[in-house]
């Protein structure tokens, strides 16, 4: 009786929250399910409102003593979140890195939700884990690695780099990985300070890296670039030098494909050969420029990235994956596996567990939709649709040579093109907001040699600005 009554009140709660055993509640979960569909659709995915904010005003929490049935809750996601959301999926929109999706993306990562699996372990992601692996190899022979290419999926470009950081540090030192940098624990490299060389215009990520590898962001050296954000080389090999004078020990030297700021690319190869002179990892930061390497047209840009001994790329920038999707490369696995625990990837059991070599542990399958994607544009549209952002860049450019009223901040070389006020009367925070306000565009506003300028960034496939 008492357990009779229990499950009674249990199903009660829970109702239509799972499929039950008997899938008699089957049709209940597919209805919630078709109107989120119809949500996205029609109420985000086009959404080309001219509002890229309805609602600034904060959201109550308001968790209930007994809970809300779908139907209410769908209301409030349309009447509540989407209006106090940012707006990717307008073609207006080109203020950071951030891309409207692919819409098979968006709906890969709700299969992905549903089939649930664990990119922990071979044993909780059967296929994915080859999926991964797969992909990994891939992309490691896309940039030129070779046959020995490895790497896995991150959750952010910050991610992959810090782990860059790590594997490099490691790879130099290999017992830094169980002694630490501690100045007891070893004659080998304890009595010398480790530097890392990387451009002024890196990511943040770098230091965040530094600090969170032991050696301290001030041992990051940061690198002056000419106007467009390109590192110089000759003082990056002066700085080189400078240090090993002093009696440190460079282990990291990064070039950048694709800056945060302006989208300069450093000259990758000439910045690895001073790596390699130096006895120094090379790590290419290509979290948003690596997309080149899709488009046959403009894969120079990227001449040299086959040097690198690892490679952060985040296909949820310019290959318009919904988030998250990012991943670390290495050109030898060894070096992956030896940066983290000396497990063999193929242990007795052959399993290959993607937990042993990565800063995370439970991970999402976004192999998934990355895969999907690849496949449903195929190459070819791929690169169509890195060439269709490089010639609306290129037509923004044209738009702000023609205005009276604006001016480039520096020649743009990807689909990033940052320009400024020439009206005195109107300041580049004013003219921005101006533009928000009216619907016109949404554009970023970075601080760029200590000035507040103005960046878009092309990635809509219908960008528009007229
Ligand atoms: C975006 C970006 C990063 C950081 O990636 P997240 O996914 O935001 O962590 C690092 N480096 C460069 C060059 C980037 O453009």
């Amino acid at each position: 009786m008492l357990n009779e009554f229990l499950d009674f009140q249990l199903n009660n709660q829970i109702a239509d929250r799972f499929i039950k055993p008997d899938r008699s509640n089957r049709e209940v979960i597919r209805k919630m399910g078709y109107a989120f569909v119809d949500l996205i659709t029609d109420e985000v995915l086009a959404n080309h409102d001219r509002d890229f904010v309805k609602d600034n005003s904060a959201l109550k929490l308001d968790i209930p003593q007994t809970g809300i049935g779908w139907e209410d809750l769908l209301l409030e996601m349309r009447s509540q979140v989407l209006p106090r959301s940012l707006n990717l999926n307008s073609s207006r929109y080109m203020g950071h890195m951030d891309s409207v999706p692919l819409a098979i993306t968006i709906w890969a990562d709700a299969l992905a939700s549903a089939i649930n699996n664990n990119m922990l372990s071979k044993e909780l992601a059967p296929l994915f884990t080859q999926l991964e692996a797969d992909l990994m190899s891939w992309f490691g022979r896309l940039f030129g690695l070779g046959d020995k290419s490895f790497g896995t999926l991150t959750s952010g470009g910050s991610l992959a780099n810090i782990t860059a950081l790590l594997v490099a540090r490691n790879y130099k030192f290999p017992e830094s990985k169980s002694l630490g940098l501690n100045k007891n624990n070893s004659k080998n490299y304890n009595e010398n300070k480790l530097v890392a060389f990387i451009s002024d215009a890196a990511h943040t990520s770098f230091d965040k890296g530094m600090n969170a590898i032991g050696l301290g962001s001030k041992n990051l050296i940061r690198i002056e670039t000419n106007s467009s954000g390109q590192v110089k080389l000759d003082i990056l090999e002066a700085k080189i030098q400078e240090q090993i004078n002093l009696g440190y020990v460079p282990f990291f030297v990064g070039a950048i494909a694709g800056t945060t700021i302006t989208g300069a690319i450093d000259n990758i190869k000439a910045v690895g050969e001073i790596a390699k002179k130096y006895n120094c990892w090379f790590h290419v930061d290509a979290a948003y420029g690596g997309a080149a390497i899709l488009s046959p047209s403009w894969k120079y840009l990227l001449a040299g990235i086959d040097l690198a001994d690892s490679i952060t790329f985040n296909p949820q920038k310019w290959m318009w994956i919904a988030r998250t999707c990012a991943m670390f490369l290495v050109k030898d696995r060894q070096n992956l596996i030896d940066g983290f625990d000396n497990t063999l990837p193929y242990m007795a059991d052959n399993a290959l567990n993607f937990g042993n070599f990565n800063l995370q542990g439970t991970r999402r399958t976004d192999s998934l939709k990355l895969w999907l994607a690849l496949r449903s544009l195929g190459l070819d549209g791929y690169s169509k649709l890195v060439d269709n952002s490089m010639t609306k860049a290129q037509e923004l450019r044209a738009w702000v040579d023609d205005s009276s009223d604006l001016e480039l901040v520096c020649e743009p070389t990807i689909n990033i093109v940052c320009m400024r006020s020439r009206n005195p009367h109107i300041d580049n925070a004013t003219l921005r907001q101006n533009w928000i306000d009216r619907g016109k565009l949404w554009l970023s506003l970075p601080l760029w040699r200590g000035d507040r300028i103005l960046k878009a960034v092309v990635l809509h496939p219908y960008a528009q600005w007229d």
